[in-house]
């Protein structure tokens, strides 16, 4: 299938275009490269020794993505593009909302004139709200949002949902992630942030590296094994795996709106990651306890069984892997895709 990868010059849309190429498929990109490099396309052509076409637009665009509908026959949309910080989301809601939800309805605005049927949403556990009960199943309602970039995603689910009513021969798959880490085992690709990083991995590679003199390890009072926070930490490559099976899933099921978790359904806490970190690395990490950060869960992680039995998909990278790929990432691109 030809496959428009919004948003695919980042860190999931890129590791996704390399496993679209592998299992065959074509991707092509529009980024406007907010929070990307066309270095990443380069790293691209690197890995897969393919040109993948790719175009600087932005989604939010309706007159550059018809033109670029027009020109192209997509069979499928992956829907990657949108901002994603949340302690941002807080500071810029309006921005937020402008750009994550005006990039759905103008993709779906295009689908409808070009007769494309198939849509993957990237959407997020965030979704499922303050619920202090894992795993967290696809069934659960939400308990409410805690930040404008989760509402986002809750938005987005429910215009696509009521898109796929409108529409009734459109398939769609809302995929909610975990929390992706690791990165491209070649190292010629991985996670970019812009500024000091939120989430801890890419937290962890840069104290690693020197760029942060230490890393905070935030609350060890949970009422976890450890007492550090708990999260479902996904390998990259898997995620992307996920989504080539997603895209199968929707050729051969017309029709179907489904929200699907993609998880490894295994919880490890902030020592497990720092811990692991060290060791399959060799190193020490410059580290701190310190406070939880204000709203933080104390453990959360998913229950993937909707997405063994639906798209024939389970993670098949351990922790171990996460470590060592985020660490050959970074020790090899110290300042990211600005080395
Ligand atoms: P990323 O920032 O690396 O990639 C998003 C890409 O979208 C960037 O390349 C950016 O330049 C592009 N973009 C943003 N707005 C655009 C616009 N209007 N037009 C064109 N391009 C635009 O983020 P990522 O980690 O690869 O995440 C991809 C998607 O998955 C996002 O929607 C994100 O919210 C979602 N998600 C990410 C995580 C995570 O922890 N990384 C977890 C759950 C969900
Ligand atoms: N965390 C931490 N130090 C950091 C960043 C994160 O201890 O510098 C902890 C955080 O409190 C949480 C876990 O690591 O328990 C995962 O945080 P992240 O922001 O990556 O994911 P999220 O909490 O959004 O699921």
């Amino acid at each position: 299938m030809k496959i428009l990868l919004t948003g695919g010059a980042g860190f999931i849309g890129s590791h996704t275009a390399v496993e679209l190429v592998k299992a065959g498929h074509e991707p092509v990109i529009v980024d406007n490269l907010y929070n990307s490099s066309k270095k990443a396309l380069e790293r691209l052509k690197m890995i897969t020794g393919k040109d993948i076409a790719f175009y600087e637009a932005d989604v939010c665009d309706p007159a550059a993505m018809d033109d670029i509908f027009a020109k192209e026959n997509f069979d499928a949309v992956i829907h990657f593009a949108g901002y994603k910080a949340v302690p941002e989301s807080v500071t810029k809601s309006v921005a937020y909302y402008r750009n994550n939800l005006d990039t759905t309805l103008t993709l779906c605005e295009c689908m409808q004139k070009h007769g494309v049927k198939r849509i993957v949403f990237s959407s997020s556990a965030t979704v499922y709200g303050p619920i202090e009960e894992s795993p967290l199943v696809e069934t659960m309602p939400s308990a409410g949002c805690t930040n404008p970039y989760a509402w986002t995603k809750y938005m987005n689910e429910q215009i696509l949902r009521d898109a796929a009513i409108s529409n009734p021969d459109w398939s769609v798959a809302l995929l909610r992630y975990f929390n992706p880490i690791g990165a491209h085992e070649s190292g010629l690709i991985g996670e970019n942030p812009k500024g000091i990083p939120n989430n801890l991995m890419p937290y962890v590679t840069q104290v690693a590296v020197g760029r942060l003199p230490h890393l905070n390890i935030n609350g060890t009072d949970f009422p976890t094994p450890d007492g550090t926070g708990v999260r479902d930490y996904i390998h990259v490559v898997d995620l992307a795996k996920g989504h080539v099976a997603a895209c199968n899933y929707l050729e051969a099921n017309a029709g179907v709106c489904e929200v699907i978790n993609l998880g490894t359904g295994t919880g490890y806490s902030v020592l497990d990651v720092v811990n692991t970190f060290e060791r399959v690395n060799h190193l020490e990490l410059n580290k701190v306890m310190a406070p939880r950060r204000p709203g933080d869960m104390a453990s959360y992680y998913s229950d993937p069984s909707k997405a063994k039995e639906l798209l024939g998909w389970q993670t098949e990278k351990t922790l171990d892997d996460m470590c060592r790929d985020s660490w050959n990432w970074q020790k090899n691109n110290p300042e990211g895709y600005d080395s």
